[in-house]
């Protein structure tokens, strides 16, 4: 195997040995990875004190540390990138960070005028959910969709059963999601889950598969988005101040849709209208990208510790069955 660096090695990495730690350090993404790996009712996740993500909260002390299996699924501390993909797909690839290993790669659009509707993308995502539910490969898909209280919008994270559940779950939402937190969800239920998510929170449920066998059973597929980071809930938040509006007064939502590269969408209750091209909203907002190192390996010569800033790739699943779409491309 041969790795074609693109991005920077950093040292500067700090001490994490728990889960305290990840969220002290500010490496906590907010997946929940943690609260399913740990014993039942022993783990929430709480809004922090910013109202920035929410975190893990150890309810039972006498049931989890911190440092057991809850640390040992958190991709905050870093993933094995290399080890998880060449586990995948074998040694034998070159790999690059951004992608990881690959088979073989496609570009592709849906050709479902509703699915095309509300894609970030092409809605290759929901198509190929679509596809695996409809064809009986799995029983449910994991969605991000947002829900409107009087506090303002925030994404919820659910199982999908159907072409219209998806439909209500498309467009990507540029900031944390509790993805994780379906797993221990999906094993109690049992079947079989296609896990869709965002590369960090894929490669949370690889470290769980690692650890726990009805993990592996219950979800046969994954598929990850590209992801180049996100912002806090605060992003949203600004955005809808940014433009005059108060967050109990929104109906509807979108960060980025309708063609490409698509607008952003809010909309008031009482009928006021905004949109703005997407990306040019997140300029100027101040509000950084939550941290994330994921990627980490001893140096050979060293023995030193190395990580890499940012990176993701999707996650191939050998096997995984092609979605055969006729139609214009
Ligand atoms: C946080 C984030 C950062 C991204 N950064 C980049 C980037 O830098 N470069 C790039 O090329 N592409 C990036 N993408 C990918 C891009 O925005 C689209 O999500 C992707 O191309 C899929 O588009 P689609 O039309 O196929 O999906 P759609 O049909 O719109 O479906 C998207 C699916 O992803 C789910 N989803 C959306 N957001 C989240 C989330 N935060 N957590 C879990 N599930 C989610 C939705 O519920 C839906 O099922 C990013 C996406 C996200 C979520
Ligand atoms: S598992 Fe996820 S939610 Fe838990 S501490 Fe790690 S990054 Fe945060």
């Amino acid at each position: 195997m041969k790795w074609l660096p693109w991005w920077e090695p950093t040292d500067s990495v700090p001490k994490v040995e728990s889960i305290q730690d990840v969220v002290r350090t500010g490496l906590c993404i907010s997946c929940g990875a943690c609260v399913s790996a740990a014993p039942q009712s022993s783990m929430r996740m709480v809004l922090d004190k910013r109202g920035r993500i929410y975190v893990p909260e150890i309810l039972d002390p006498s049931a989890v540390s911190g440092r057991g299996p809850e640390f040992e699924a958190c991709p905050g501390v870093g993933l094995p990138l290399g080890k998880l993909s060449a586990d995948l797909l074998g040694e034998g690839m070159d790999m690059t960070l951004e992608l990881g290993r690959y088979r073989l790669a496609i570009a592709a659009r849906s050709t479902d005028s509703s699915i095309l509707a509300e894609a970030s993308s092409g809605g290759v995502m929901t198509e190929i959910a679509a596809h695996l539910l409809e064809k009986g490969y799995v029983d449910g898909v994991t969605i991000a969709r947002f829900e409107y209280g009087p506090n303002g919008l925030r994404p919820v994270s659910l199982i999908a059963r159907s072409r219209e559940d998806l439909i209500t779950g498309q467009g990507s939402k540029y900031c944390p999601t509790l993805t994780n937190l379906l797993v221990r969800e999906c094993i109690a239920e049992g079947g079989r889950y296609l896990f869709s998510g965002t590369p960090c929170q894929v490669g949370a449920l690889r470290l769980a598969m690692s650890r726990q066998p009805e993990a592996a059973k219950v979800f046969p597929y994954t598929m990850g988005n590209f992801c180049g980071g996100y912002r806090d809930y605060r992003l949203i938040d600004w955005l809808i101040s940014k433009h005059g509006f108060v967050p109990s007064e929104v109906k509807f939502f979108r960060f980025r849709g309708g063609g490409q590269p698509g607008t952003m969408v809010i909309e008031t209750r009482n009928g006021r209208r905004v949109s703005e091209p997407y990306p040019n909203y997140a300029r100027g907002s101040g509000i950084p990208k939550l941290k994330r190192y994921v990627l980490h390996r001893r140096d050979r010569g060293t023995g030193r510790l190395r990580l890499w800033r940012r990176v993701a790739g999707p996650v191939h699943v050998p096997g995984h069955p092609v979605v055969d779409h006729p139609g214009p491309v």
